[in-house]
């Protein structure tokens, strides 16, 4: 598998694919490990979690350096995101038991009615390049953790994460095969669905692989979650604090360079603080600084250069359709796929940049006349992932996210996943739950069992 470094655009040491018999084996062995992963007390499970966490920590600055090479994550950006692996796999070590535990449903005298949550067996995890750890612990730690055995077939231009990722759990001391990385290309992902020792697949990344997935996994009727893109609005009404959202609004746009699904990526702005507003997400987002992802800086390169291609395309088309730029606009001339922050303003509501999931630093925003029009604007996308609200008023914040169309609406902070809570979209974003005690109940057989 061939590796670029974004921040050089200089080859890396390619990786050796697993062809068919790889994908054979690997299918096998899930199915053994499966066997007797299942009945390997909870607790156990748990604290293999907990080991995991530990190796995490341990070796966060070698899987952090990893992570930057391949997908060009500023470093300091990438530590977090190793510990933020290590508290997902503590918090299921503390409350799978409890999110798992059988639960007593009255119905008759005399009858002990119930459900109970048992594993489905090897699942397949389809993930991007963007966050090449935490959705991968995002998915593993939970549904290991309940008796399944994941199969990881991780984005093309990650196979160093991937490899890394397969190691934590071997660190860990679980048994061999419970999980397993595959590194193959989206063209194997078919067969595997289609195999019958594969039970059920899991996917982030775009609406067309997740489209394609599911029409597979739905063929041979397989559980499938998809988390998929979003255009997440960032709204500012009358009543913001607007210097506290544009601060938080250049965050939310430009955290992971841009290429987030949880991204603020249309800011939608009422008209009696659109000025005041637009002045000072200018500056914050001048403020950020680009370069080199090992040093200190806000952004890195852009994953890959066809991916920085698109983006700039999709800024030309707006432009050419009436947008203005306010700043950035053009990759920048270096070596490597920089792209700046770019503000974009006069934009029309069909430009590219409103329509089109939008994976980069580059901020379109919308002048509206109330409330009313900003809902309006909101929830004319067929994405729904997430959404920010900024209003001083908390009850009105309340009152508009549930208006809004989406899977979370965060009033005065910017959208963010967390362990504890369920996180997942609607609509083109895809469907399905993940983290918290939602999320491990995606991948397990929820039985009914009633006892006379
Ligand atoms: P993809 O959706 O193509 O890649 C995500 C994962 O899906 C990768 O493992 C990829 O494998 C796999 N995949 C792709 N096509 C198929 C398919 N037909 N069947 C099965 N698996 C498939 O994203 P890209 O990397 O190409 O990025 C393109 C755009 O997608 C971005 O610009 C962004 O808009 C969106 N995206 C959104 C993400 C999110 O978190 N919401 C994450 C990543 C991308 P392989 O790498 O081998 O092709």
């Amino acid at each position: 598998m061939e590796r670029v470094n974004p921040a050089t655009g200089e080859a890396l040491e390619s990786m050796e694919s697993d062809g068919e018999t790889g994908i054979e084996d690997a299918l096998a062995t899930s199915e053994e490990a499966f066997e007797s992963w299942r009945d390997v007390p909870l607790g156990e499970r748990e604290e293999l979690l907990a080991n995991a966490a530990d190796v995490l920590r341990e070796n966060s600055e070698e899987y952090a350096e990893v992570m930057t090479e391949e997908m060009g994550k500023p470093i300091a950006a990438a530590r977090s995101e190793v510990e933020k692996c290590a508290w997902v796999c503590e918090y299921y070590a503390e409350h799978a038991s409890e999110h798992l535990q059988d639960e007593r449903i009255g119905t008759e005298p005399g009858v002990d009615s119930f459900v109970s949550y048992e594993p489905l067996g090897p699942i397949l995890a389809v993930m991007p390049w963007n966050f090449p750890f935490w959705q991968v612990f995002r998915f593993a730690a939970p549904h290991l953790t309940s008796g399944n055995v994941g199969l990881l077939k991780h984005a093309s231009n990650v196979p160093g994460c991937a490899e890394a990722i397969e190691e934590v759990f071997h660190e860990a001391g679980y048994p061999d095969g419970v999980f397993q990385t595959l590194l193959v290309g989206s063209d194997a992902v078919d067969d595997i669905i289609e195999d019958d020792r594969l039970k059920a697949v899991t996917l982030t990344g775009s609406e067309p692989a997740g489209r394609a997935v599911a029409e597979t996994a739905g063929a041979q009727i397989k559980k499938t979650v998809l988390e998929l893109g979003g255009s997440d609005p960032f709204v500012v009404l009358d009543d913001a604090d607007v210097e506290a959202a544009a601060a938080t609004g250049a965050r939310a746009r430009t955290i992971n360079s841009g290429q987030s699904c949880i991204a603020a990526k249309r800011f939608i702005v009422v008209e009696d603080v659109y000025d005041e507003f637009v002045e000072a997400f200018v500056e914050e987002m001048n403020a950020l600084t680009v370069g080199d992802p090992r040093d200190d800086v806000d952004l890195g390169p852009q994953a890959r250069e066809d991916l920085l291609a698109d983006l700039h395309d999709q800024v030309e088309r707006s432009v050419e359709a009436g947008a203005t730029v306010e700043l950035g606009g053009e990759p920048l001339d270096r070596d490597g796929f920089f792209y700046p922050p770019t503000v974009l303003t006069d934009v029309p509501r069909d430009a590219a940049v409103a329509t089109e999931e939008v994976f980069g630093p580059v901020a379109p925003i919308f002048e509206v006349a109330g409330e009313a029009e900003a809902i309006a604007l909101t929830n004319d996308t067929d994405l729904g992932l997430g959404g920010s609200v900024w209003t001083e008023g908390r009850e009105r914040g309340k009152r508009v996210a549930r208006e809004i169309e989406s899977g979370a609406v965060f009033v005065n902070e910017l959208t963010k996943s967390d362990p504890r809570l369920p996180f997942g979209g609607i609509g083109d974003s895809g469907y399905g739950r993940e983290l918290g005690e939602m999320g491990i109940h995606e991948f397990v057989n929820r039985k009914t069992v009633w006892v006379q």
